[in-house]
């Protein structure tokens, strides 16, 4: 099964139109003028954990898909925008609180016809005072887990929460390494 061939037939860049080419052993859309390529539809999502004073911050989501549900917060990265830029920019959009990434502790797969990655994050509470983003966020609050496990929340984000008291910290940045790009992170077990 292949997602691989572009939903539309001329290219989004030039306009001429696409030819099915094989590229590295799939095939795939490629433009008959430009160097355009159709890789597939992807996503990449972030949520993150966030412990203050043994209480976790959960947001009630105010649309669908799972309105009403609580989760940790988190949303889409943007293109061109770190994963831990996005889940710093995500809990502070959708709940005022001030946080930074200490490491991941979870991905989770969903290779549909739109192919959604999801990683999850283990934060550090900073600052800043409860705020719900108006439209994504119905309620908030800060609860433990026990709390937790009686409110309507998908077994994704209790597991996520029950894999944050783990012995193991997860993958951490190792910045001793020197990547070729300066646009890469290496996240790596310790
Ligand atoms: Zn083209």
């Amino acid at each position: 099964m292949s997602h691989a061939t572009a939903p539309y037939l001329f290219c989004p860049v030039c306009g001429k139109p696409l030819q099915n080419s094989i590229i590295d052993n799939h095939p795939r859309s490629a433009c008959s003028n430009c160097s355009y390529v159709h890789w597939g539809n992807f996503s990449l999502g972030v949520g993150g954990v966030l412990w203050h004073n043994d209480k976790v911050l959960l947001v009630q989501r105010g649309h669908n898909p799972g309105k009403g549900m609580w989760t940790i917060p988190g949303g889409y990265v943007d293109q061109g925008e770190s994963i831990a830029a996005a889940i710093i920019r995500e809990i502070q959009e959708e709940t005022g609180i001030k946080s930074k990434p200490l490491s991941i502790i979870g991905l989770r797969d969903y290779p549909a016809e739109k192919h959604d990655t999801y990683i999850i994050f283990l934060m550090e509470f900073l600052g800043g005072t409860l705020l719900a983003q108006p439209g994504e966020v119905s309620d908030l609050g800060f609860f433990t887990l026990k709390e937790s496990y009686a409110l309507p929340i998908p077994s994704l984000t209790l597991s996520a929460l029950e894999a944050s008291h783990s012995a193991s910290q997860g993958l951490l940045i190792n910045s001793d390494v020197k990547l070729s790009s300066k646009l890469s992170t290496l996240y790596q077990i310790h």
